[in-house]
């Protein structure tokens, strides 16, 4: 037996002046197999009273609840917290060692102050921005005891169908990957482990986008050059952001399961990135091996799950149950075990639950405020996306009388968006509320549904704007559709609406890219607004009246229809790669165009933006560490003050394996007055225009690259540079 480490000279693993390792190396050594098993357990819920022994046991390591909050939404203020205090307490003052617990939580796009969806988020292209929101989340999420949060997803996501899209921050990987690592400091700070912050987690590691129909959990067929060159490099960038832990995904990856992947968590991720946090399974994942058809039973899969390098289990209980007994009886490794023990100490060592392991705040609210609130409004201003406008907007403050109309006109709750769990509806600004505020009454509101009597409002109206799009409950988690059209009997209203001859604004609150074609083709404006949070309201009034600007610019192709699906910036040349002019004449489809309906980037000032040449440093580069200067002047050549987010692509025409067509590779955002002119200036380095070739190494080729800088990905000047040897 070990030592009795009952007073603090004989548990050196709390001298916060120790080097982490340290610690660990001393906890570690004391640690029974059952308490290192322990340490591996995450369960669902915990209840204090319920599961006291099990805490003071050390069964436990994580907990995704804490009672009374089973199972989601905890409304009442101080709940969470005080169960969690007293799990802790047990954890903490009762149990052998003293190991506090770690609580996790889904805290996706804010906690109590909920900011737009990660994919409006996405849409600001704005990594201060998503900094400062993870901030303010994981201080709210941090006062009730949550000290690690599942966020950010960094998926790659290129397919409408698949609900998920709504919680990614798009399709680019360049893009992902530093809103990404933005997300990872937001939440995080700098150093680790302060007081208001939570341990991040790259999720889903790795290929969930490519979900096969977009069907969410479904099978995934991807090589590892696409893996490489796209897939995994957002969460190689949460990596080097110093993300504590990732998240494996609940796909195969071209017939392994994740959760049984030695190749991509083991070799790749841990080995080969030396990523030395903790890999988290996703909700029952190590159990579900048995569902993927690879594990006979908990048994096995809880083999496979330990050797793939899952070091802390969700859920499913198949470490709890059989690794102590796999252990001694030889099929599993205890230095496989050791290390996956090791990763959860250090990530608790890390946060600094050792030192703080209560909540500490009785009293604190964590309610919105003023200073949050409009964070959180400058935030759906950024995720507004004007896809079209034929003059209409911005509306004159004086709009004579304006009819709100639609489903979603005096929505609370549903425009907080997927994956909320501790947001509330009556702390949202409805559309309804924000416009009444404005124009009292020359406001005539067309209650939550579309009706005959709409219509007849729309003719004593001077203006329309009709609020459409799709529910949270058609987005997110396990809510795929096989039609990415509007939701049945929204478009034929909005063709009654247009058929009186008013003008109609239409807005589209949505978690996903749908089928815009016949919107864009009926209205007079249309503003893209994903699902905004708390303020969703203020900042739609915000800008249709002109106070702001839209600036927001799409993360994600948006198809003409679903049977486009696939499309996206991910398009690699073919042995007939179609020109946008072949398109029109000798297309791959004989019944519609190919080319997408909205590309990425897309998006609509109040301003016009002129651009001049491309003036570049140099038009060689050294592919040793080599780099040149890019520049572009910009001119507001419209009438308002505006801001421009300028792109800056590119494309390998020659290469050892097909590149894509486009990629990104950097933007900058200018804030420019009528008139005025600014210069984006961008750094080109040989690093960023490499990949991964044949043999699945990372090279920088010689030769000829193409670099685009333009409004979206499909237009913009294009300058050829040599890389050299
Ligand atoms: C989701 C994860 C989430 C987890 C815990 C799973 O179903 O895939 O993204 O973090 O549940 O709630």
């Amino acid at each position: 037996m070990s030592p009795d480490p009952s007073t603090p000279a004989e548990r050196p693993w709390l001298d916060a002046d120790r080097p982490v390792e340290e610690r660990v190396d001393a906890l570690l050594a004391v640690m029974t197999l059952a308490e290192k098993v322990g340490q591996l357990h995450q369960t669902a819920n915990i209840d204090p009273a319920a599961d006291a022994e099990l805490i003071r046991s050390g069964a436990i390591s994580s907990s995704l609840y804490a009672s009374g909050a089973t199972g989601g939404n905890v409304k009442d203020e101080g709940l969470l917290s005080s169960a969690i205090d007293s799990a802790q307490a047990i954890a903490v003052e009762e149990s052998r060692l003293g190991i506090p617990l770690l609580f996790g939580r889904d805290v996706i796009h804010g906690h109590r102050t909920v900011f737009p969806i990660p994919l409006g988020l996405a849409s600001g292209w704005d990594e201060s921005l998503v900094e400062r929101a993870c901030e303010v989340a994981a201080d709210e999420a941090h006062l009730e005891g949550v000290a690690w949060t599942f966020a950010p997803m960094v998926d790659i996501s290129e397919e409408p169908r698949w609900g998920r899209v709504a919680e990614s921050f798009g399709e680019q990987p360049v893009l992902s990957g530093r809103l990404g690592a933005a997300a990872v400091r937001g939440f995080q700070g700098e150093p680790v482990g302060e007081k208001g912050r939570l341990a991040a987690c790259a999720k889903h590691f790795v290929g969930y986008g490519l979900a096969a129909g977009g069907r969410d959990y479904d099978t995934v067929s991807v090589g590892e050059n696409t893996l490489r060159n796209l897939h995994l490099r957002p969460f190689k960038d949460a990596v080097d952001a110093g993300v504590l832990t990732v998240m494996a995904s609940f796909n195969d990856v071209d017939g392994v399961p994740m959760h049984s992947n030695r190749r991509l968590l083991r070799e790749v991720l841990k080995d080969e990135w030396g990523f030395d946090g903790v890999v988290v399974g996703d909700w029952g994942g190590v159990g579900q091996l048995m569902n993927h058809g690879v594990a006979a039973d908990l048994r096995e899969a809880a083999v496979y799950g330990i050797e793939a390098g899952i070091d802390l289990e969700m859920v499913s209980g198949a470490y709890a149950a059989h690794l102590a007994e796999l252990v001694e009886s030889g099929e599993v490794d205890p230095a496989l075990v050791d290390d996956s023990v090791r990763r959860v100490l250090r990530l608790k060592f890390r946060l600094g639950l050792f030192e703080r392991p209560y909540t500490g705040t009785p009293g604190r609210s964590n309610a919105p405020t003023g200073a949050t609130r409009a964070l959180a409004r400058e935030a759906a201003h950024g995720s507004m996306v004007l896809l079209s406008n034929n003059g209409v907007l911005p509306l004159p403050a004086e709009p004579g009388t304006l009819l709100l109309t639609g489903p979603f006109v005096q929505e609370g709750e549903a425009l907080l968006g997927t994956w909320v769990l501790d947001g509330r509806g009556e702390d949202v600004i409805s559309p309804e509320a924000a416009f009444r505020e404005r124009l009292g009454d020359r406001l005539l509101v067309q209650d939550n549904r579309f009706s005959e009597r709409g219509v007849q409002l729309v003719r004593q109206a001077d203006v329309t704007v009709a609020v459409v799009g799709e529910h949270p409950w058609r987005s997110g988690e396990a809510n795929s559709v096989a039609r990415i059209g509007l939701p049945a009997g929204q478009l034929e209203v909005l063709h009654e609406l247009a058929g009186i001859d008013k003008p109609l604004v239409v807005v589209v609150y949505t978690g996903r890219p749908l089928e815009l074609g016949p919107v864009l083709d009926l209205a007079d404006a249309v503003i893209l607004a994903w699902h905004p949070g708390v303020e969703t309201g203020n900042a739609l009034a915000d800008v249709v009246f002109g106070d702001v600007a839209p600036f927001g610019r799409l993360p994600m192709t948006f198809p003409r229809t679903t049977g486009h699906i696939p499309t996206s910036t991910h398009q690699r040349p073919t042995s007939r790669t179609l020109t946008p002019e072949q398109d029109k004449t000798e297309g791959r489809y004989l019944d519609a165009l190919v080319l997408p309906r909205l590309p990425f980037g897309h998006g609509l000032s109040y301003t016009t933006f002129s651009y001049g040449e491309m003036a570049l440093s140099a038009t060689e580069l050294s592919r040793a560490g080599g780099s040149l200067e890019v520049s572009v002047g910009v001119t507001n050549s419209g009438e308002r003050r505006g801001r421009e987010v300028v792109q800056l692509y590119f494309r390998d025409p020659v290469a050892q394996v097909t590149r894509p067509n486009i990629e990104l590779l950097d933007w900058a955002r200018l804030d420019l007055e009528p008139g005025q002119s600014g210069t984006a200036r961008f750094t080109v380095t040989a690093d960023q225009l490499g990949y991964f070739g044949r043999d699945l190494t990372r090279r920088v080729d010689t030769g000829e690259v193409v670099l685009m800088v333009g409004p979206d990905a499909s237009r913009g000047e294009r300058v050829s540079i040599t890389v050299t040897a």
